[in-house]
């Protein structure tokens, strides 16, 4: 986070943004909130849901060498041994004497406390991993952790899977799941928090060929990000040098993002080796090797992990979705997603609260709802609805005017040019699929039309 390049849009307006149109709340907060901790809210769930959808269709529903995986959060605690969080997943940490405010030696410019400038302890290794227990019995035989990444559930079913599905080398085990890590420095909303979710990948494949994989999926996940609207530009790959790697990897590459505070990691893809199903054969004593048929011998494969958090892209994505414009004599906010992520498709807004045009209104809605998440609103002039659904990305406005009950029409509003175009509602849903899906109706139905709007509302 070092370099001072500006992002798009400052923290503060994505928060506000967030709390006011119910994307994403403090957890507890009628309890004052609980730090660290974050509520997804009507929006936010459609938009963190469509992230992890389309996660999971490039991964596992496109491809045929990744099957898909849910392993249970509470692990047996040797998983843990085995995996090194035990022994090594700690931060050294120093508390405030003074305020006792704690923080991560490693992120400290000084060594005095930054909030008040008093005197600091010495650093202390701390365990990242949330304890609890199993059984009514709380005692040492019945600790349990909750999970702090999802991978280690798909190395210890490596077999199961294996054997199940009867795939051969290279392929992969795909998982999104919760993962609770304590951490000392948490902030910068949902970007760190204790609790959040992951989508990672374990890619095994034959020792030798493990860099070649590792290319191929740094540039996947670096073109998944682009397909999906961002800006090529705010993301960049970041090296691990020698010093920095963790006790598995032989190499580490992030892919950073931009954010408001600075350039920070959105996901990191590593090359574990074959240090994981290496160390669970060790301890649960079971073989996880793989028989190569081509060679007629037994292996351990190498694994190449792009490990995602959810909740960093969904803060990516808003971020690089949001845009303002002059808009005559006001301020057009819109989040510009593309239509696969944005929480609604398409909103109807029927010009009058008179019937029949609420009938009508309701059975475009009606019909619509079967195929996508569409938002309905009649409240206040055509002109802040528009402005209100722009502000939450809803690419496509439905308007239904006194004409529509005449001619059957309705017309279609795009979020981004406000173009216009009316067409019959018997097409409605066919043009709105094409584009959703990013075509251009190229040519119309008999009897629609399209203009540039010059004046909204
Ligand atoms: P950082 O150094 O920023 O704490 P990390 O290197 O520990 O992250 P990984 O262990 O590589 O993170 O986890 C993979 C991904 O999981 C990260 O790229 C990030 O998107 C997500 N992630 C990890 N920790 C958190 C957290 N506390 N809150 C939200 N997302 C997280």
């Amino acid at each position: 986070m070092t370099e001072k390049r500006p992002a798009k849009v400052d923290m503060e307006k994505i928060v506000s943004l967030c709390r006011r149109r119910g994307f994403i709340f403090p957890s507890s907060e009628i309890y004052g909130g609980l730090q660290s901790c974050w509520d997804y809210g009507p929006l936010g769930v459609e938009l963190k849901r469509n992230v992890k959808e389309a996660w999971w269709r490039a991964n596992v529903q496109e491809r045929d060498d990744i099957a898909g995986f849910d392993a249970s959060i509470l692990m047996h605690p040797r998983v843990w041994e085995a995996s090194g969080h035990l022994e090594g997943f700690n931060d050294p940490m120093v508390d405030c004497k003074n305020c006792h405010l704690r923080y991560r030696a490693d992120e400290l410019e000084s060594d005095r406390c930054p909030a008040c400038g008093g005197e600091l302890t010495e650093p202390r290794q701390f365990n990242l991993m949330f304890r609890t227990f199993m059984g009514p019995v709380e005692d040492d035989a019945s600790v349990v952790y909750l999970r702090p990444e999802t991978a280690q559930g798909m190395f210890v079913n490596f077999q199961n899977v294996l054997n199940t599905t009867r795939k051969r080398l290279p392929f992969g085990i795909a998982q999104i799941g919760k993962a609770f890590r304590n951490e000392i420095t948490t902030g910068n909303f949902i970007f760190r928090s204790r609790e959040f979710e992951q989508m990672e990948i374990e890619f095994f494949v034959r020792p030798g060929t493990d860099e070649k994989w590792f290319d191929y999926w740094l540039d996947e996940r670096l073109n998944w990000y682009a397909r999906l609207g961002i800006n090529k530009e705010h993301l960049r790959p970041r090296e691990h040098g020698k010093e920095e790697l963790s006790h598995y990897s032989r190499r580490t590459v992030d892919i950073n993002y931009l954010f408001p505070m600075g350039w920070a990691e959105l996901e990191g893809i590593a090359n574990r080796g074959d240090f994981d199903l290496t160390q669970h054969a060790r301890f649960s004593g079971k073989d996880l090797s793989y028989f190569d048929e081509e060679t007629k011998e037994h292996i351990v494969p190498y694994v190449i992990e792009p490990s995602a958090g959810v909740d960093r892209p969904v803060l990516a994505f808003l971020c690089d979705a949001y845009d303002e414009e002059q808009d005559k004599d006001e301020i057009r906010v819109v989040l510009r997603f593309h239509p696969s992520l944005a929480p609604y498709k398409a909103a109807i807004l029927p010009l009058s609260r008179r019937e029949p045009l609420v009938k009508m209104a309701n059975d475009v809605y009606a019909g619509l709802r079967r195929c996508w998440m569409v938002s309905y609103d009649d409240a206040q002039s055509i002109g802040r609805r528009y402005r209100r659904q722009d502000e939450i990305g809803t690419p496509f406005c439905i308007t239904i005017d006194f004409q529509s009950l005449e001619d059957n029409q309705v017309t279609i509003r795009e979020r981004d040019s406000m173009n216009q175009i009316r067409i019959p509602i018997a097409e409605l849903q066919k043009s709105l699929a094409a584009k959703l899906s990013g075509e251009d109706i190229l040519v119309l139905p008999e009897g629609g039309q399209v203009w540039k709007v010059e004046r909204e509302g």
